[in-house]
């Protein structure tokens, strides 16, 4: 590789390195830089308890999932079927779980990178770890490296840096002031798919990592979030979640991270199959003296769903069997979020996802203003991306204007 590449990309997570991958196929001489000794360390994380690529529905569903209108063309080129004919074009291949989640049959992200690293090599992308991208010097990109301070010119730059959370992995979210400078709206983070807060009593102690299942999490909207577009006055998602030594995390809290984020009220119904007057029929029928814990354990709460109405509801544990106000502080820190929202805004993008207040400079993957639930619409964007942006940057080099 000469000094100056024609292309460059900055980040080699699942953005940057399908963005590498479309530069290669359109010929074009590409390097793939990454800050830290080892690429895509988000994407094997991702993969530690089950990889989900993608999810499998119909495609209003999928696009709605996002809520950004700017995605749709986007995903609409390769949205969840082209995300499975990728991993199956790489070897990997991948089932549908019953929620209609694609997992690779490994489970896991380690065997689809090696394949994928594999053909990028094989179609001469050169990947140098270390290299960290530290800002501008006037036009030029600046880098820290092993052999000291470097400097490049590019063709087309492709930014793939990801979000701001998990910072040891690599996503630090340090370009925002650079880009700032550069006349570039980058929109405030927030944390998105992240747990929250509840300062439990000792009496949880035990339950920490438990989970609590077979309920339904129900927020309580104000009207002015109604008028905002959110159906009638709640949301209600059947789910389970886990209670933590810092709160509340899991899959029933993220599909409903959102309204939760803007500080509306949790209440968990403990049990949804049964309707109000069916709970007090059944506890007229039981013994008076049996105790508040034997009515709930035979009502069919386990021991850690007691556990929580004798935390939240002691007074009066028949109270709120189907209203559970849990008490959230709010949401755990950013770094500790699944995914962002905020990044780069879409104003400050062409359709091409060209910066543009630098042109050849583009941008892809959770470094763009999106969020999305979990569940494979993460990766499926992240990919979607960088592959638009790095086709665009292709176009760029191999037919300039
Ligand atoms: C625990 C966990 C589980 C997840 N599970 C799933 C899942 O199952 N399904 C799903 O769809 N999504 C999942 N995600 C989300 C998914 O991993 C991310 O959305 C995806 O990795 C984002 O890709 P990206 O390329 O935009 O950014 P990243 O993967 O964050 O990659 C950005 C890269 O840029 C590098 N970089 C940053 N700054 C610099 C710099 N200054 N110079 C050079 N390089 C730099 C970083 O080191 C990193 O390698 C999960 C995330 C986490 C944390």
């Amino acid at each position: 590789m000469p000094p100056q590449p024609d292309a460059l990309v900055i980040g080699a997570g699942p953005a940057g390195l399908m963005a590498a991958e479309e530069l290669a196929k359109a010929g074009v001489q590409t390097l793939v830089v990454e800050a830290k000794p080892t690429v895509a360390r988000k994407f094997l994380m991702a993969g530690k308890s089950g990889l989900n690529v993608t999810k499998d529905e119909d495609w209003e569903t999928f696009v709605s999932r996002y809520d950004c209108p700017h995605l749709r063309p986007i995903l609409q080129d390769f949205g969840p079927k082209e995300v499975q004919d990728w991993c199956r074009a790489l070897g990997q291949d991948v089932y549908t779980g019953s929620s209609g989640r694609v997992f690779p049959v490994a489970m896991k992200a380690s065997p689809l990178l090696r394949a994928w690293l594999n053909r990028l090599t094989t179609q001469g992308v050169e990947i140098r770890t270390r290299w960290r991208w530290t800002g501008f010097d006037g036009k030029a990109l600046t880098f820290d490296t092993p052999t000291g301070l470097q400097t490049l010119t590019p063709k087309a730059t492709i930014l793939a840096l990801g979000g701001a959370s998990w910072q040891r992995l690599g996503s630090d979210g340090a370009w925002v002031p650079w880009l700032r400078e550069k006349g570039v709206q980058v929109t405030d983070w927030q944390p998105a798919n992240m747990g929250f807060r509840v300062d439990w009593s000792p009496h949880m102690t035990p339950f920490f990592g438990q989970p609590v299942k077979g309920v339904a999490l129900k927020v309580r909207l104000p009207n002015s979030a109604t008028q905002r577009g959110a159906t009638e006055g709640s949301e209600e998602h059947r789910g389970e979640f886990v209670i933590s030594a810092k709160g509340l995390e899991g899959g029933g809290i993220y599909s409903i991270y959102k309204y939760l984020r803007d500080a509306y009220t949790l209440a968990v119904d403990l049990l949804p199959a049964l309707s109000p007057q069916d709970i007090t029929n059944r506890l007229a029928k039981m013994k008076p003296g049996d105790s508040a814990t034997n009515k709930l354990r035979k009502l069919g709460l386990d021991r850690t769903q007691i556990a929580l109405v004798m935390e939240v509801s002691r007074k009066d544990p028949f109270a709120q069997l189907k209203h559970l106000t849990i008490p959230l502080q709010g949401p755990r820190p950013l770094d500790e979020a699944i995914s962002v929202a905020g990044g780069i805004a879409w104003d400050a993008l062409t359709p091409d996802l060209e910066l543009k207040a630098l042109p050849g400079i583009f941008a892809a993957g959770e470094m763009l203003d999106w969020e999305a639930p979990t569940g494979g619409y993460l990766l499926t964007a992240s990919w979607a991306t960088g592959r638009w942006a790095g086709q665009a940057a292709a176009r760029r080099i191999t037919q300039p204007a």
